[in-house]
C-alpha cells in the first residue's frame, strides 16, 4: 500500500479522497492555489503545498508544480479526483516517468476514451451498443447526406474532441445539414483546436443512464449497476439517482454484464463510467469517463462499496475487494448537486457563508468542503456540496430528501437548494417520469410564470 498520497484537486472531492486515505492509514498531501489557503482540504491534510495563483491553469492544472510538490513531500501516488487533470494522459505519463503512481487507468486507456471517434470504435469492438451514425469522421456534405439517409433525421453532428456538452449541432432535414456541418466544424476548431466531427442519429426523448465499473488491469472487472442522470441543465447533471426508475433487475444486469465483459477484454484498470442514452428499451453508448464521477456517491449508498478505497487498492496492486457475486443493490439513493448559484437564473453566487448547518440523520450524507465563515472564491466551479440520501424504497428516499433539504441552512450566498424543493413537489419527478430534456422544459416554464 502507498505511504503518502497527494490529492491533485480541491473542494468536496479533495476531502472525499482524503477521507478514504485516512481510513487506509495513508498520509495525505493537499495542494492548493493562493485562493484556497483556508480551504477545508488544506486544513485536514497532513501536509499541504501551495502550487500557484488562483487561475486553475497556473495551479490545479500546473503539472510541473504538482510533480514538484510530490518530490518535495515524498508522495508515492497521486489521486486526481474529477475534472482538472483526471483525464489528462500526459499527466499520467509524466507521473509514471517520475516513479509516482497515478491512481487511475493507463494513459493509453485515457487517450482512447478521450477521443470520441476512437472511443466509439473501441466500444463497438468490445460489444457495447452504440448510437447509429457515421463510421468515424465526416468530411463533407455528400458523406453526411449518405449517413443521414441510413440513420434517418434528425441527426446530431458532434466534435470528436468535444466535452462538457459543447460542440454539438442538430440537423432536422437535408437542408439544415450543410449549415450544421460547417458551424459544428468551425465551433469545434474554435473550442477544441480540432475541427474533426462525426455524426449520430439524434435521439428525441432519451434518458441518461451510466454504468459504474471497476477493473484491476489484469482482466478482472465488475459493474456496480447504473445511475440515472437524466435531470440536466445545459448538459450538466443536477440530480442523479440509483437505481434508475426506468430499469428492471433483468435490464440492469444485462447492460451491466455487457460493460463488465467489455472492461475484462480491455483489461481496464481503476474506476470508470460507461455512459449511455436509453430510449425505447435500447441502450446507446455515448462516452466513457476514465475517472471517478461526481455522482459516485449514490452507487456507494446502494452497494455499500467505497469506490475511492477501491481505486486506491487497485492502483497499489491489491486488486478488487469484491467479485460480481458480492455486489448487491439495496434500496434507492438520490444525489442533489448544491451549487453556489441563484436557483432561478443560475448566476454564480460566490461570497462568505455566514451561517451553515448541514442536515444529518439516518440515510443522509453531505459531501462538502465548506464551513461557516468560509469565503467561496470566484475562480472555480460553483459546486459547494452534494446531498446524498438513501432509503429502502424510492418513496422513502424522496421523503427523507424533503426532510433533509428543510434542515439544510446555507446563509450569506444563494444556492440551488430551493430548486430541489420544487423538483420534489413535481408529479413527474415523483413518478420517475422524465428524460434528458425534462429539466430544461421545467425551468423554461417556471421562468415564463
Ligand atoms: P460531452 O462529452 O460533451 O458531455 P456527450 O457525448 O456525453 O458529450 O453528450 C452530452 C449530452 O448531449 C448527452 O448527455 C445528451 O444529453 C446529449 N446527446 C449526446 N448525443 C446525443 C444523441 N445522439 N441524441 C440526443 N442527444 C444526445
Amino acid at each position: 500500500m502507498f505511504s503518502k498520497v497527494l490529492i491533485a484537486n480541491r473542494g468536496e472531492i479533495a476531502l472525499r479522497v482524503l477521507r478514504a486515505c485516512k481510513e487506509l492509514g495513508i498520509q495525505t498531501v493537499a495542494v492548493h492555489s493562493t485562493a484556497d489557503q483556508d480551504a477545508m482540504h488544506v486544513r485536514l491534510a497532513d501536509e499541504s503545498v501551495c502550487i500557484g495563483p488562483p487561475p486553475s491553469r497556473d495551479s490545479y492544472l500546473n503539472i510541473h508544480q504538482i510533480v514538484a510538490a510530490c518530490e518535495i513531500t515524498g508522495a508515492d501516488a497521486v489521486h486526481p479526483g474529477y475534472g482538472f487533470l483526471s483525464e489528462n494522459a500526459k499527466f499520467a505519463d509524466i507521473l509514471e516517468a517520475h516513479g509516482i503512481t497515478f491512481i487511475g487507468p493507463t494513459a493509453d486507456h485515457i487517450r482512447i476514451m478521450g477521443d470520441k471517434i476512437t472511443a466509439k470504435k473501441t466500444a463497438v469492438a468490445l460489444g457495447i451498443p452504440c448510437v447509429p451514425g457515421s463510421d468515424g469522421e465526416v468530411f463533407d456534405v455528400e458523406q453526411a447526406l449518405e449517413v443521414a439517409k441510413e440513420t434517418g433525421y434528425p441527426v446530431l453532428i458532434k466534435a470528436t474532441a468535444g466535452g462538457g456538452g459543447r460542440g454539438m449541432k442538430v440537423a432536422r432535414n437535408a437542408d439544415e445539414l450543410s449549415e450544421a456541418l460547417s458551424t459544428a466544424r468551425s465551433e469545434a476548431l474554435a473550442n477544441f483546436g480540432n475541427d474533426a466531427v462525426y455524426m449520430e442519429k439524434y435521439l428525441g426523448q432519451p434518458r441518461h443512464i451510466e454504468i459504474q465499473v471497476l477493473g484491476d488491469g489484469e482482466g478482472n472487472a465488475v459493474h456496480l449497476g447504473e445511475r440515472d442522470c437524466s435531470l440536466q441543465r445545459r448538459h450538466q447533471k443536477v440530480w442523479e439517482e440509483a437505481n434508475s426508475p426506468s430499469l428492471n433487475e433483468d435490464q440492469r444486469m444485462a447492460i451491466g454484464e455487457i460493460c463488465a465483459v467489455a472492461m475484462r477484454k480491455l483489461k481496464y484498470r481503476g474506476a470508470g463510467t460507461i455512459e449511455f442514452l436509453y430510449e425505447n428499451g435500447e441502450f446507446y453508448f455515448i462516452e466513457m469517463n476514465t475517472r471517478l464521477q461526481v455522482e459516485h456517491t449514490i452507487t456507494e449508498a446502494i452497494t455499500g462499496i467505497d469506490l475511492v478505497n477501491e481505486q486506491i487498492r487497485i492502483a497499489s496492486g491489491a486488486g478488487l475487494s469484491v467479485t460480481q457475486e458480492d455486489i448487491r443493490f439495496h434500496g434507492h439513493a438520490i444525489e442533489c448537486r448544491i451549487n453556489a448559484e441563484d436557483p432561478s437564473t443560475f448566476v454564480p453566487s460566490p461570497g462568505t457563508i455566514t451561517h451553515y448547518h448541514p442536515p444529518g440523520g439516518l440515510g443522509v450524507r453531505v459531501d462538502s468542503g465548506v464551513y461557516q465563515g468560509y469565503k467561496i472564491p470566484p475562480y472555480y466551479d460553483s459546486l459547494i456540496g452534494k446531498l446524498i440520501v438513501h432509503g429502502r424504497t424510492r418513496v422513502e428516499c424522496m421523503m427523507r430528501l424533503r426532510r433533509a433539504l428543510d434542515e439544510f441552512v446555507v446563509d450569506g450566498i444563494k444556492t440551488t437548494i430551493p430548486l430541489f424543493r420544487d423538483l420534489l413537489a413535481n408529479p413527474d419527478i415523483a413518478n420517475g417520469d422524465y428524460d434528458i430534456h425534462w429539466l430544461e422544459k421545467f425551468l423554461a416554464a417556471k421562468a415564463d410564470k
